[in-house]
């Protein structure tokens, strides 16, 4: 896929994914360099630390580069890598909320970041308010960070980015988009106005369920130094092997993406026509109420599908019946998945599934989705 609406010769989604981050070709290098692994560097033993020469493992990382500047490039910023999604998003509302002033958060969004702000945001003084991710936005003028996620997890409503940090900016608040269920190929905030774009890269990102890493992108220096700093004395830094890691999974992102889409789209099917379903949200169906708002805004709609069974004993029998859908949290990975959200404290109904969609053969989940909706449906409910 192209950027949309950009220079017909800029390169593809496949290709600046494949592309990202890598060194220029060098005979007898690798095509990506391995890990490394350091907590102290060799330092000059006159001269001692050097600006521009790694010294010790909590500052920096020649792996942990690559891959920002692997993610930089999709994103259109510049990237710092942490140790997980909470750590990059924990770091951005505590480096930019100020006691007496209004951190906004969706009451609809990632269940965690939200008991966060509740807690220690609110702790030390940030009024914090929550906000559905469709609105309506209250007045932002005593705010200092507003923080979305569009779609939303796990409801997946959309915000209108452009619009929110339109009126953000003329308030004087930063905007911080959670990407983390759109990816920087479904969408990138800084494009439409936000000056952050943070996210879990545990998810679509990486894709394979093998590892936890977060990012934030951002294009302002003085707020990069500031959140670097942040990083710096919290030690919120991910290992070598997770960024290395990270970094392959992204060469295969846009084929990921595109086969999940599919997949999402052929459930989303079957799911509207089941009697057991009710609630199936999926912004990519042209019937779903953020359809419009998901085409002007996102460039490829997420792999995962939102619906409700009756009750928790429902989900019990669909997941018992599938043989494809495990049952896991998280989303974005090769496997398909279903994780019932209420059993994690989420405020979502008891049958609420986030079914995350893999890239298995479409033909072989529509079956099995076939078989563990009848499931449902036998027992009469
Ligand atoms: C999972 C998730 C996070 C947290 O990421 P971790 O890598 O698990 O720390 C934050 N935001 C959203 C939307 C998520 O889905």
């Amino acid at each position: 896929m192209r950027p949309h609406g950009d220079d017909p010769v800029a390169p593809g989604d496949g290709t600046r994914c494949v592309r990202a981050g890598l060194p220029p070709p060098a005979a007898g290098q690798p095509f990506r360099p391995g890990p490394v692994f350091a907590a102290p560097y060799h330092l000059d033993p006159v001269a001692g630390a050097q600006p521009g020469t790694d010294g010790y493992g909590r500052y920096d990382n020649p792996t942990w580069r690559a891959l920002e500047t692997a993610i930089g490039e999709l994103e259109g910023g510049h990237c710092l890598v942490f140790g997980s999604g909470m750590a990059a998003i924990t770091g951005v509302l505590l480096a930019a909320a100020r006691p007496g002033t209004t951190a906004v958060l969706p009451s609809d969004g990632y269940y965690a970041t939200r008991r966060f702000a509740q807690t220690t945001l609110a702790g030390l003084g940030v009024r914090v308010v929550t906000v559905p991710t469709a609105g309506p936005y209250p007045p932002l003028d005593d705010a200092s960070i507003v923080l979305l996620e569009s779609p939303a997890n796990p409801g997946l409503d959309l915000c209108d980015l452009a619009v929110v940090a339109g009126r953000a900016a003329e308030a004087g608040a930063l905007v911080a988009v959670d990407n983390t269920t759109a990816t920087p190929l479904g969408q990138r905030p800084l494009d439409l106005g936000a000056q952050l774009s943070v996210a879990s890269a545990t998810k679509a990102l990486t894709g394979h369920s093998d590892l936890l890493l977060g990012y934030v992108c951002c294009r302002d220096p003085e707020l990069v130094e500031r959140i670097r700093r942040w990083r710096d004395a919290t030690g919120a830094v991910p290992g070598p092997f997770e960024a290395w890691l990270a970094h392959r999974s992204l060469g295969t992102l846009d084929v990921r993406l595109a086969r999940q889409e599919a997949n999402a789209s052929a459930l989303t099917e079957l799911l509207l026509a089941s009697p057991a379903v009710t609630g199936v949200r999926w912004p990519g169906h042209p019937g779903d109420p953020a359809a419009a708002l998901a085409r002007r805004q996102m460039r490829r709609m997420p792999g995962i599908v939102t619906f409700v069974l009756p009750d928790k004993p429902a989900v019990d029998r669909f997941l018992s019946a599938s043989r494809l859908i495990a049952a896991a949290t998280s989303f974005g990975g090769l496997h398909t998945c279903a994780d019932r959200r209420a059993q994690w404290g989420d405020a979502a109904p008891a049958g609420l599934v986030r079914l995350s969609c893999g890239i298995e053969d479409s033909a072989d989940l529509v079956a099995d989705l076939s078989v563990a909706l009848a499931a449902v449906t036998r027992s009469g409910n």
